[in-house]
């Protein structure tokens, strides 16, 4: 039976209202695990032309077709590509916000046990109606996110209203069609990183894959965010009231032993000068410097806490989860296939 939440809405913020926090957090990434965000680009990967033109010839004589379909699979696979920007690699900032977002949404509503959920999701698929048996499409990321993925929401649907008044807070912060996104996330990249290709022999694919402990830099530009905003974003990123903790991306997140598990760090807040009185209200104090208004050190802690603590206020449904951590937890049961 489907669990149906209500939706908790808040009024639309003007996109041009000059409140909370107007700057960019620069961040990095560590990646704890090997990571793979594909540029879409794919090759064919043939190991032996030869036979595959051989094979090729067989298969066009209608020869021995069994044989030559179990043998071509080992000739060729497909090879997926990293997002290189020059000389660096990187991960999309789509690519993040995505990861951000969608760990909100699901994370809302206390991951499917509450009664109102501070998330539409909007963008998402139908709810599940049963558990997808083992080795089913998204069967393990079913059993990550539990009930979650099996909740009916209340839907907004923003393209039939002319003038949207009331929106869901996540939509509100990340954008909606016809709504601005008040967060801009950059590509986070690495230079002289360094990668290693392997394969799945699950999904016959040749996957390059930023290797564990490589540290990946970027920014997120925020535009009129106050202070519990701050806070949800803060929790998308993992963060749970004492410490970052992991979460899951890229492609084989929930597949692949070894794969996905990546830690944001904050490095500094550089804000607009409208935005110094709103800090200093918090008790959060703005240093001057080369690059402006800096916010770092004790004073970035100082207003994470608040900032958790305030969301945690404003939005209890939504509570800090961490999916890295529950997919080690039940990784025996999962049957990860690891790449080599
Ligand atoms: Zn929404």
């Amino acid at each position: 039976m489907l669990f149906l939440q209500k939706l908790s809405r808040v009024p639309l913020t003007s996109r041009s209202a000059l409140q909370g926090v107007t700057g960019v957090i620069v961040f990095s990434l560590k990646l704890l695990d090997g990571v793979h965000v594909g540029s879409g680009e794919l090759n064919l990967i043939v190991r032996d032309l030869n036979a595959v033109k051989r094979f090729s010839r067989e298969i066009l004589a209608k020869k021995n077709i069994e044989r030559v379909g179990a043998e071509i699979v080992n000739l060729i696979s497909i090879g997926l590509k990293f997002v290189k920007l020059g000389t660096k690699l990187c991960i999309p900032g789509s690519t993040l916000k995505g990861v951000v977002r969608t760990r909100l949404e699901l994370i809302a509503g206390k991951r499917g046990s509450g009664d109102t959920a501070s998330a539409c999701l909007t963008f998402a698929g139908p709810p599940l109606t049963k558990l997808p048996t083992p080795g089913s499409q998204g069967w393990r990321h079913a059993r990550i996110w539990g009930r979650a993925v099996s909740i009916d929401r209340e839907a907004e649907s923003y393209l039939e209203e002319e003038f949207v008044s009331e929106l869901c807070p996540i939509c509100n912060l990340f954008g909606a069609p016809g709504v601005a996104s008040r967060t801009l996330f950059s590509n986070a990249c690495c230079d002289n990183c360094s990668t290693h290709v392997c394969t799945v022999s699950e999904y016959n694919m040749r996957l390059e894959i930023l290797s564990p402990g490589t540290v990946l830099k970027g920014s997120i530009a925020l535009r009129g965010v106050v202070v519990e905003e701050l806070g949800l974003l803060l929790i998308g990123m993992g963060f749970d009231g004492n410490n970052f903790k992991p979460i899951l991306i890229g492609r084989l997140k929930y597949a692949g032993e070894g794969m996905g598990r990546a830690l944001f760090s904050l490095e500094k807040l550089i804000v607009a000068i409208y935005s110094v009185d709103y800090l200093e209200k918090l008790g959060v104090g703005v240093k001057q410097g080369d690059e402006g208004y800096v916010v770092e050190g004790d004073e970035l802690k100082k207003l994470v806490y608040t900032a958790f603590a305030k969301a945690r206020e404003r939005y209890p449904d939504i509570e800090p989860f961490s999916e890295a951590e529950e997919k080690e937890r039940i990784s025996q049961q999962l049957n990860l296939v690891r790449c080599s």
